[in-house]
Parts: structure tokens; C-alpha cells; sequence
């Protein structure tokens, strides 16, 4: 490693050589995710060609990629790749997926060790903030240890292991709808190399003649502010979940099923990134969204807010709301029993009304419990009853015609036979 100072923002001052490892993810037989009909260590490569191409026109900065084809590297090689160029950084890119296809957002890991830690920590803030832009939801810049106590991640144990400061760019998730539109077609990997290519300038202060851009001042003034010798104090493993989360009843309308509940969330090392809720005491979970107001580069989030959600009719809600923070652990709500919700029974037509209850429906208007039970049901069968009561009265005058024309006959043949 060349002239890496350690007690700055960055990892040199602006005009210096600098040497980068673009590093695309997996290759050969070892495929990356093949989620929703993808194949990551193709994915991975056409991003990290373009972010090398990108990077390549700043200047002072040589690029390298540990591989330009479907070559299987180990994570060993990658970083021994990196420390034979002698590389100030190392990207590793990749794209996700998850076991239930239920979490969405972009994430970097980073080493947990100073002064990696804070190199990863200031280039993943820069990194989130471009993939924020670009509309993605964020899930962190995160740390994760292994059982030996090393970092979790291959590629970030090995090139610490190196002296090479690195990172996981993992972009989004394929796996699940939320992202899936930001990875559709080689446009958008491209997309996602160039914007790559634009965190790590901004991050260095780099320059570039060709695009007439100068990313010196953004790199003096806008990094995080973390010290050199941070370690990570919170990491995946440790499971740390949300201090709480609790919901309360704001309104409630029976005869459209429309609920209003208050959620609120609380915790207080990490951000809260996502909720769920169940309906029935958490047999069942809605999928997962995103907790409003959050961001995890600045560890904000909504403390509270308004859900409102249609209950089906027939269902007697006991809802639970779930909080989850950026490293997927979860905090469950109290219980929230609400009465059993009926209005659909309210738009059945008369038929389906007269037989759910048995009955003939020309005899529904002496049926007196429908009148209380399903009012709308109700006005239906009373419009339906005055219908049969002008059917009699029409009867009614059509038999009095008919058997008054017949009186009148019968007296005329009488009156004609007296006159015989
Ligand atoms: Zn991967």
C-alpha cells in the first residue's frame, strides 16, 4: 500500500496516484444468486466493466478488476490480486437476494476494524446516498463477524488480513418487486457501474478532465464524520432488535372495514428500516415496508405514524405490527382485538340475503331481524315488495274488469230473453 494516510477523510490528498481493485462478484461455477431468472456473476461483471470504464476516465487513478471474464477466483486470490497492485481499495460488487424474497434495498459491508471500519463506513455513506438518488430504499453500511471474530465476509476478512481497506457493494435485491425493476436489463447494471464510479470519485475528491468534473471540495466537506480508529460497535450478529414498537387505535369504520393505527417505533443504536403486521395474532404477516421517514445514513426514522388498512369483512382482527432494523432483527407490537367486521353482508342482493337466511323472498318483509341487521339489504327488499304490491293491485283491477264485463253480459242475454 502506497502513501495511505491514515488520519484524514480519505485515503490520500487530492492529486495523488490513486489504485483501485474493482472486483466483480463470483464467477465460474460459483454462479451468485440466480433469483427471479438472474445470474449474479454476470450481472456483476457487466456493472464492474462499466464502473472501470467510468472510474478510468478521472484522472490520476489506474483501475483494475480482478477478473474481465467467467474466471472462479477464490476470495483469497481477489485480495491477493488487490495487494499486488497495490491497491488503496478494493469494491467487491455484487447483487442480492434473501431466503422468503421479502427484503428490498441497497447495503454495503464493510471491515469492523480500524482504520478500515471508518474508510468503509465514510465510502458507504457516499455509496448509499448515490444508490438513495437513483430511488432505492437503503439498509446500511454494516458491519458482520464471524465466529472467530474476524469479519464475516471473505473477500473484506482477507483483504484486512492485506492491509487493503474494502468494501460489499450489494446493490439491490432480485429477488423481490421493490427492486427487481432497478436490475431488469444490461441499461440499468450499467446504470449502477456509473454511479459506482461517481461514489468512489466523490469519496477520493477525484477529478476528471474528460467529464469536467471536480469531486476535491465534496471529498474535503462532505464525508462522514467518524474518527480513523472507529471500530464497529454494533454488527449483524449481534441481533440487536428495536427497543420497542407498540400500536394504538386511532379510528375505526365497521361499514367500510377502513382501521387507523398508530405505530410507533423505537431503537436506540440502529435504524429502523422496515414494519410487517398480522391480522391474526401472527399466523399470517403482511409483506414487508418500508418504515416511513427512514434512513440509515443518517439513522433516522419516523418515531410514529398513521397506517390505515381494510380489514376483510368476516374478520375479527387481532393485529401486531413488527419493527425491523437494519440488520433484520425484529421487535414485536402489543395486541390489538377489534370486533368481528360485516359489511360485506350489506351489498348481497336480495336472493343471496333471503337464501344465507333461509327463507322465501316473497315473505322477507315480515322478516323483522333484517331490518336491524342489514338496513341497505332491507330498503332492497322493501322496493322489492312494493314492486309485488302493485303486481296485486294491477291483478286485482284486471279480475274486477274482467268479471264486471261478464255481469254485464250475463244481464244483457237475460234482458234480451225477458223481451222474448
Ligand atoms: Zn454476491
Amino acid at each position: 500500500m502506497n502513501n495511505i494516510t491514515y488520519d484524514g477523510a480519505r485515503l490520500q490528498d487530492p492529486g495523488e496516484e490513486i489504485v483501485i481493485v474493482i472486483d466483480p462478484g463470483h464467477g465460474g461455477t460459483n454462479l451468485g444468486t440466480t433469483g427471479n431468472d438472474h445470474l449474479e456473476k454476470e450481472m456483476t461483471l457487466t456493472t464492474a466493466t462499466a464502473m472501470y470504464e467510468e472510474l478510468s476516465k478521472y484522472d490520476n487513478v489506474t483501475v483494475y478488476m480482478t477478473r474481465i471474464d467467467d474466471t472462479e477466483l477464490s476470495l483469497l486470490e481477489r485480495a491477493q490480486f488487490a495487494a499486488d497492485k497495490e491497491a488503496d481499495f478494493l469494491f467487491s460488487i455484487h447483487y442480492n437476494a434473501s431466503v422468503y424474497h421479502n427484503l428490498f434495498g441497497s447495503e454495503v459491508w464493510i471491515a469492523s476494524d480500524a482504520p478500515f471500519h471508518a474508510f468503509g463506513y465514510q465510502f458507504g455513506s457516499v455509496q448509499l446516498q448515490t444508490m438513495s438518488e437513483m430511488g432505492l430504499f437503503l439498509r446500511g453500511v454494516k458491519t458482520k463477524i464471524g465466529k472467530t471474530g474476524e469479519n464475516y465476509y471473505g473477500i473484506i476478512r482477507e483483504s484486512t488480513r492485506l492491509g487493503i481497506p474494502s468494501c460489499i457493494i450489494e446493490h439491490c435485491h432480485v429477488d423481490q418487486e421493490r427492486d427487481s425493476i432497478f436490475c431488469e436489463n444490461d441499461e440499468d447494471l450499467i446504470a449502477f457501474g456509473k454511479a459506482d464510479a461517481t461514489s468512489v470519485a466523490k469519496y477520493l475528491g477525484l477529478k476528471s478532465t474528460e467529464l469536467s468534473v471536480d469531486y476535491s471540495e465534496y471529498a474535503a466537506t462532505s464525508l462522514a464524520n467518524i474518527s480513523m480508529d472507529t471500530t464497529s460497535t454494533y454488527a449483524y450478529n449481534l441481533k440487536k432488535a428495536p427497543q420497542y414498537c407498540e400500536i394504538e387505535l386511532t379510528s375505526v369504520d365497521y361499514d367500510t372495514g377502513e382501521v387507523t393505527i398508530h405505530v410507533s417505533g423505537k431503537d436506540l443504536n440502529n435504524t429502523i428500516i422496515y414494519f410487517d403486521y398480522s391480522l391474526d395474532a401472527g399466523l399470517n404477516w403482511s409483506e414487508y415496508n418500508p418504515w416511513p421517514e427512514s434512513n440509515t445514513i443518517y439513522n433516522t426514522y419516523a418515531e410514529g405514524f398513521d397506517i390505515t388498512i381494510t380489514i376483510p369483512s368476516g374478520v375479527k382482527p387481532n393485529v401486531i405490527f413488527r419493527a425491523y432494523n437494519q440488520f433484520d432483527a425484529r421487535t414485536k407490537s402489543n395486541t390489538l382485538i377489534l370486533n368481528r367486521f360485516n359489511y360485506e353482508e350489506k351489498y348481497r342482493t336480495l336472493e343471496e340475503l333471503a337464501e344465507s337466511h333461509g327463507i322465501n323472498k316473497y315473505k322477507t318483509y315480515s322478516y323483522e331481524t333484517g331490518w336491524r341487521l342489514f338496513p341497505e339489504a332491507f330498503d332492497k327488499l322493501e322496493h322489492s315488495s312494493l314492486g309485488i304490491f302493485t303486481c296485486i293491485a294491477i291483478n286485482t283491477l284486471l279480475m274486477l274488469i274482467v268479471l264486471f264485463t261478464l255481469a254485464g253480459s250475463i244481464i244483457r242475454s237475460k234482458r234480451k230473453r225477458l223481451r222474448k
